[in-house]
């Protein structure tokens, strides 16, 4: 299963424990201010935890965003191929999305200034993006950021934001302080290896944070969650062993592309966009017949990429070698 950008060296063996552990009380609600897990996250990313908003998974914090800021008659900005969720939130508070053509498949930070309108408050940006895996170097996010009005809160998904090597890389909790408008959400999700358990967060202003957590619905992370982020959290050789499998796997990948003639978008994430000689749809259908699944992206514009997961080494060879067989490379 190469299919959701899941961690593929399964859980951290430390929340394992915690999990077992915490297990004995879930006959009680959880902590819904997440007093222990906001403590060592506003350590870790040296901001208080009153900049903190928790959510069931970062998708979560994303729809609390849209139902904070959005209503009818009010519209965000957000980019061709980003993340689904951004326009079926705004949809689902009935806002409307103004999304901008993406440039060499990424966002085009300047049609994404100049779509802004006077009832547009929120815009979104995946950085790297799913399903593209296209990033926005810092010196171009700072020059964004200095433009965009202050009456529109920025949005900067870093789901993937622990597998983007490079020092032109942004961080965006670091630019907070500079930018009272942007607004940082972040994932256990993934290279953390929590996916199951739902757990995201953002990190903002204390008065955009307030706002969040008035809206946000008590216990909306669960107690399982909150103890298996606390432990992952004192893991951090777990944290590199999967982003060095990352890095190898992406090396692997691309060489076995290269290999096919096939191309490849570059890409930030544990994912990989690769183009296929004919309809993506057919090729996935072929692959499922291998025992093999990826993602099809016909729903982001993108009918001939199909959108793989970095696996572990033999998942990935496997893979190769199913499309190699179905592609007859
Ligand atoms: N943002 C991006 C860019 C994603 O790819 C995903 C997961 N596919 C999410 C947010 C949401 O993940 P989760 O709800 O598991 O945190």
């Amino acid at each position: 299963k190469l299919a959701s950008n899941e961690n593929p060296l399964g859980p951290s063996k430390k929340v394992l424990a915690a999990v077992a552990q915490a297990a004995g009380d879930i006959a009680r609600y959880p902590d819904s201010n997440a007093y222990q897990l906001k403590q060592v996250l506003a350590e870790r990313l040296a901001v208080s935890p009153q900049q903190l908003t928790l959510g069931n998974g970062s998708n979560d914090v994303l729809e609390l965003l849209a139902r904070t800021f959005l209503e009818p008659g009010k519209s965000a900005v957000l980019s061709q191929h980003a993340f689904i969720v951004y326009a079926m939130a705004v949809q689902a508070c009935g806002a409307r999305p103004i999304v901008t053509a993406a440039k060499a498949r990424g966002h085009d930070l300047d049609a994404m200034l100049a779509a802004i309108e006077a009832d547009t408050r929120l815009l979104f940006i995946a950085n790297p993006n799913n399903p593209t895996g296209t990033f926005i170097a810092r010196d171009a996010l700072l020059d964004f950021l200095d433009q965009v009005p202050d009456r529109v809160i920025v949005v900067l998904d870093e789901a993937y934001i622990e597998y983007s090597d490079g020092d032109d890389f942004p961080d965006g909790v670091a630019l907070l302080s500079r930018y009272p408008n942007l607004v940082v959400t972040r994932t256990f999700s993934k290279a953390w290896g929590l996916a199951a358990l739902r757990v995201g967060y953002s990190v903002a202003s204390e008065a955009i944070t307030d706002l969040l957590n008035r809206v946000r619905a008590p216990f909306n992370v669960n107690a399982l969650g909150l103890a298996a982020a606390v432990a992952v959290l004192g893991d951090e050789a777990y944290l590199e062993a999967g982003r060095q499998l990352n890095r190898e796997g992406m090396q692997q990948l691309e060489t076995g592309f290269a290999a096919m003639g096939l191309s490849w978008i570059p890409s930030r994430g544990n994912f990989l966009a690769v183009q296929m000689p004919a309809e993506a749809m057919t090729v996935y259908q072929q692959l499922l017949a291998e025992g093999v699944i990826v993602r099809p992206i016909g729903i982001y514009q993108m009918e001939q990429h199909l959108r793989v997961s970095i696996g572990l080494a033999e998942e990935n060879r496997v893979f190769l070698n199913a499309l190699k067989k179905v592609l007859n490379r």
